[in-house]
């Protein structure tokens, strides 16, 4: 029987009513979590470990790096993880594991959409479909997964796209890997892996700037002002910008900052299609990075891992490619 870790840190799956609080508050445990799931132990050897039991609003960078060691520090005696986590930020934490993890042993995040003590509770079926999925050979290779609703989404392609119900997790630009389905996974098709880097450490910040019509340059210049590390920009469509942030992208690259720029659709990739002030393709000429399908929030920590790893512009360019 293979051996899993559940790795425990918190999200609705492992809170429950409070009456008083008016609202979910974190009230459950990993073995309870565990227990929840009733035939968990018939599928692996479980050793379940609580990091922390936190809203995921609350994860930062470095408590996603945290986890990366607890998983790597404990590669040699499992045989794969399961993360349970908040989906807020579900798949900031997936892609990051992706990004700087040593093990190539199956990484699976799971959580609920519901409350614990809700009637119809997501989190048991959820947190059974990710044991089912962390331990079928054909989830070696496959890098960090996502498993909610049935479905198994690379780290790199999953986002939450529904505030509240439990199918909130797709993978719109190139759709799930695999179903759960019975007793165990059935696969789809293999993820295109991208090399991963090992940074000692973070560095940022790195500011997130969503554009809108007729965005200024003046956050660029905010940025520049209090000593940003780089700067990530969502645009419209394939990566193109208002004229004030053109102006202030340039200001920024002009003081030696990092800037990536990522489209806000949720779909596509960011390319060279036009050609004038604000376009993708003169603001790469310029010395921006084109962020390739990557959302904003999943370059902005991608970067902040290539500056960690010490890499150049030039070397960072690849990894945000498609
Ligand atoms: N706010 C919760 C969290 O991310 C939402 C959830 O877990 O579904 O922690």
């Amino acid at each position: 029987m293979k051996h899993i870790v559940i790795l425990t840190t918190g999200g609705t799956i492992a809170m429950k009513e409070d009456k008083e609080a008016g609202g979910l508050v974190p009230a459950v445990s990993g073995e309870d979590l565990a227990a929840s799931a009733p035939g968990i132990a018939e599928l692996a050897d479980i050793t379940v470990a609580d990091v922390s039991n936190i809203p995921s609003e609350f994860m930062t960078p470095e408590r996603m790096m945290a986890i990366a060691r607890a998983i790597d520090s404990r590669a040699g005696k499992a045989d794969g993880f399961v993360v349970t986590h908040g989906t807020d930020t579900m798949e900031e934490t997936a892609f990051l594991l992706e990004t700087v993890l040593h093990t190539e042993k199956p990484v699976v995040l799971t959580g609920a959409m519901r409350g614990a003590s809700a009637l119809s509770a997501d989190g048991p079926a959820n947190l059974l479909d990710a044991v089912k999925t962390a331990v079928s050979p054909g989830a070696a290779g496959q890098g960090v997964l996502v498993v909610m609703g049935g479905r198994i989404h690379a780290a790199r392609d999953v986002e939450k796209m529904h505030a509240t119900l439990p199918e909130a997790f797709q993978s719109p630009q190139w759709g799930p890997v695999g179903t759960v389905y019975g007793d165990g996974a059935v696969w789809g098709r293999r993820v295109l892996r991208r090399p991963r880097i090992h940074p000692e450490r973070l560095i940022g910040p790195v500011w997130l700037v969503k554009c809108a019509a007729g965005t200024e340059a003046d956050i660029f210049e905010a940025a520049v002002a209090s000593k940003a590390a780089g700067i990530v920009v969502e645009g419209f469509g394939c990566g193109n910008v208002p004229l004030g942030a053109d102006r202030g992208i340039r200001t920024a690259l002009a003081a030696g900052l990092p800037v990536v720029l990522t489209s806000r659709t949720a779909a596509g990739s960011v390319a060279r299609e036009y050609a004038y002030e604000g376009g993708a393709g003169s603001l790469e000429d310029a010395g921006a990075i084109l962020g390739g399908s990557l959302s904003g929030q999943k370059a902005r920590l991608l970067l902040m891992a290539a500056l960690g790893a010490g890499l150049s512009r030039e070397e960072m360019r690849p990894l945000f490619r498609d």
